[in-house]
């Protein structure tokens, strides 16, 4: 078969990462159908030689005609959004595995080739994430469970949904812990935004409407390791094609671990600020784990690669792009 009879289906297709999955198969020479909720007016990036589709997954109907003629599935689609929606809509995040349960089903039932479900870092145990010098999650330490409630506890029992259809049914799935993914292309503000595109917007704000502090949430000593948005998608092709890791979750992450005021820092230097801002922490607001960081071992031993981009180097392209969303949004670009 040649590439461009394979279809590839991309769900989430409007949001963040779903947008530069559906671009990378579209370039690979693939047949992409790309579907999410949003319309797709509102979608981060649209491929025009995709099949663009506006679908509700969480029902059963949406994910057959969704999954028809199918020969891959990425399934990205989800409510999501940095600790401030995770932490106030846990019953959307919970709603998810609604897409999970049908979006398996009509895939096993279309007789799809390979299936990819995007998991969070959030499903490990909050006991072992206590301290900013936390030491990395290896992906053995999921279990016992004390996930992040609502979102982490779904996409872990979401994980074990994909494990027991290759167990039971022999649908080969593939399973990727994502440890915060940032770039350019994502959401920058409204409230689902995450740590590193907030931190660029608002020190933006902050350079154009000349504010001398900037608000950040907690203390500042969390600590965290972001990982690059084209890793991620490097990533997430290498582990849909091996087979050693057929129902086997894996982290998908950056090994860089930083606090927030490092990060804070970094974006400072990279928009030139002339001095730095005075920080005021908010400890009233969400702040999620004192620290977490992503244990590579297993990454490296299977797929001899690990996410490689410095913060350093996906930062400036991500201060760049919001930046410049910053400015067209106040008339200025
Ligand atoms: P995103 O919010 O930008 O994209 C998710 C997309 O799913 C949205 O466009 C949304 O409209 C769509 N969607 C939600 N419900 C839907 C439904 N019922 N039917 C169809 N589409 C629906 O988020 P993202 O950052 O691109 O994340 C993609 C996936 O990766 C999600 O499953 C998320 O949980 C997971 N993940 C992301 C990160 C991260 O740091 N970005 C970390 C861990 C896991």
């Amino acid at each position: 078969m040649k590439k461009n009879d394979k279809l590839i289906v991309v769900t989430g297709a409007g949001g963040f990462i779903g947008g530069y999955l559906t671009r990378f198969f579209v370039m690979e020479g693939f047949k992409v159908r790309a579907i999410d909720r949003k319309p797709v007016s509102k979608w981060y990036q649209v491929q025009p030689s995709a099949e663009n589709l506006c679908m509700d997954l969480t029902r059963n109907d949406e994910c057959e005609k969704a999954t028809e003629n199918a020969f891959e599935v990425y399934n990205l689609a989800a409510d999501m959004g940095g600790m401030g929606f995770i932490e106030n809509n846990r019953v959307a995040c919970m709603r998810s595995i609604l897409i999970t349960a049908n979006m398996l089903e009509s895939s096993y039932n279309a007789g799809v080739d390979r299936y990819f479900f995007s998991s969070s870092a959030c499903v490990y145990n909050q006991e072992l994430q206590k301290d900013p010098n936390v030491t990395a999650l290896k992906e053995s330490d999921a279990l016992p469970a004390l996930s992040e409630r609502g979102y982490g506890w779904e996409k872990l029992y979401a994980e074990m949904f994909c494990e027991e259809y290759w167990a039971e049914r022999k649908l080969k799935t593939f399973i990727a812990r994502f440890h915060n993914v940032y770039g350019p292309h994502g959401t920058w503000t409204g409230g689902r935004e995450k740590a590193p595109a907030a931190v660029c917007r608002k020190i933006a704000e902050a350079k154009f409407e000349n504010l001398d502090y900037i608000e950040i949430w907690g203390d500042g000593t969390q600590t965290r390791s972001y990982t690059y948005i084209d890793d991620c998608i490097l990533g997430i092709n290498k582990i849909v094609h091996t087979d050693e890791l057929i129902a086997t979750p894996i982290n998908l992450g950056s090994s860089e671990l930083v606090s927030v005021n490092t990060l804070v820092n970094l974006v400072e230097y990279i928009a030139k600020l002339e001095q730095p801002l005075r920080k005021i922490y908010q400890l009233d607001k969400p702040k999620g784990v004192a620290g977490r960081n992503s244990d590579n071992t297993f990454i490296e031993e299977t797929l001899g690669w690990s996410p490689s981009t410095t913060l350093l180097d996906g930062l400036i392209k991500t201060y760049a792009w919001v930046e410049e969303q910053y400015l067209i949004s106040k008339g200025i670009k």
